[in-house]
């Protein structure tokens, strides 16, 4: 559920008209909604009631400094995947211990900054980063919190690009070395082993490979523990998708995830950790963008949007497909037209739909794109020299520009020319 519905025929944002932020920002533009964002966190915290648990926000969803403070202020920890992340969420107020560090390439300088700011844990995800962190933590006089994050071999059945939990995939560490591993951690003083971390993938629209791989962890927690190491602490990753199309089969919710997470892991009385990103800011937000022609072609029509895939690549890297609504609600029992619904860039990839049925649209009126809230506007690029687009966020009836529009020379001046030029 989200909070974008057509009130009096137009849709609205909470309690703007979508229309009027158009007017004021322009178009394409990203739109955000609070009230979304917030029971989305809550449906998660809601369904670990009972265990010892902390939702991180994966901030690399929509890391928005206004979605963080938001997400933060409910309580949510995050979990940061790069040294830039890690400062966006201290900026936005989220102390260390509610940070975890995840992501198989962390540098010296990232690690530093992160023990140095102070950090919830690091989510390890190899020997050679065990051997830098342990090397860098003594330095710094420190034990670094870690959980060392284990590769199920499970196939989470999602899209290729966002598989993360098979053994030929480049995370973690395949599970059947995992206590060797572990025994190695133990015996490096600076670090000190909190729990056992698992992430298999995104946009999962079913609960199976999740049971697979928490038995996996469970069964290794029990070994781990036999093995002398102290587990208090499970990480279980993020990854509920979202129902981009309305099927028949729509994902798990929340709910029904932590009903199977109780299920597996309530007996070992540890505390878990969630890493949800998409299922939180995915339905929270839109992409606004106007109709610049309908263009009528060799048997098909296109409607050419002033949005384009520099500004959401989901559809041209994923193949995803996201509803496309007009802003003004189509009369009750219109025709709909098939188009292929396409940006301005020099690229046929440039194409968010085929074949879409679509009620009639004219030049100048608004589309929306649903559930762009999540891996839209931080995927975004200035590829063909497009302005980032502005994001705003949506309180009930107050809006707020939260990242401006760049201007054309501050674009351009970012560049800078050799002094032999
Ligand atoms: C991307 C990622 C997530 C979040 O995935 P979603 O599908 O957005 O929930 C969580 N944990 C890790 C380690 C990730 O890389």
């Amino acid at each position: 559920m989200d909070h974008f519905l057509y009130r009096d025929g137009v849709l609205h944002a909470e309690d703007v008209p979508v229309a009027d932020i158009a007017a004021e920002v322009g178009t394409p533009f990203y739109v955000y909604s609070t009230a979304t964002l917030l029971r989305h966190f809550r449906l998660f915290d809601e369904a670990l009631e009972g265990m010892d648990h902390l939702v991180c926000y994966a901030m690399k969803a929509n890391s928005n400094q206004a979605v963080l403070r938001t997400l933060a202020e409910a309580g949510a920890g995050m979990d940061v995947v790069s040294g830039g992340e890690y400062r966006r969420a201290r900026a936005a107020g989220v102390p260390g211990d509610r940070i975890v560090f995840s992501g198989v390439g962390k540098t010296a300088d990232e690690i530093r900054i992160a023990l140095e700011g102070g950090i919830r844990q690091f989510n390890v995800e190899s020997e050679p980063e065990m051997i830098l962190l342990d090397f860098i933590a003594r330095e710094m006089g420190v034990r670094a919190p870690i959980t060392i994050r284990v590769n199920p071999d499970v196939d989470a059945k999602t899209h290729a690009k966002i598989a993360t939990g098979k053994s030929e995939n480049k995370f973690g560490i395949p599970i059947a070395r995992a206590r060797d591993v572990y025994r190695m951690a133990a015996e490096m003083p600076g670090l000190e082993i909190i729990g056992v971390d698992v992430h298999i993938g995104s946009q999962l629209t079913e609960l199976a490979p999740y049971e697979l791989a928490y038995q996996k962890v469970a069964e290794l927690t029990e070994q781990l523990r036999a093995d002398g190491h102290t587990i208090t602490r499970l990480d279980l990753g993020g990854g509920l998708g979202i129902p981009y199309e309305r099927t028949n089969a729509d994902p798990p919710l929340p709910s029904d995830y932590g009903a199977l997470v109780k299920r597996t892991l309530g007996h070992l009385g540890c505390e878990i950790e969630i890493e949800p990103g998409r299922l939180i800011a995915g339905n929270a937000g839109l992409m606004v963008t106007q109709v610049i022609y309908v263009k009528s072609g060799e048997g098909r029509d296109f409607l050419i949007l002033d949005g384009a895939m520099n500004d959401l690549i989901r559809p041209a890297m994923y193949d995803a497909y996201h509803d496309i609504i007009p802003v003004v609600e189509p009369e009750p029992g219109f025709e709909p037209h098939p188009y292929d619904i396409v940006g301005p860039v020099c690229e046929s990839g440039d194409t968010f739909a085929k074949q879409r049925p679509m009620p009639p649209l004219k030049a100048g009126e608004l589309v929306a794109f649903r559930s762009a809230g999540a891996y839209g506007a931080v995927m975004s690029s200035e590829y063909n020299s497009r302005p980032l687009i502005p994001e705003v966020l949506v309180k009930d009836d107050q809006f707020a520009v939260i990242r401006p529009r760049p201007t054309f020379d501050e674009m351009i001046n970012r560049d800078t020319i050799p002094e032999w030029l």
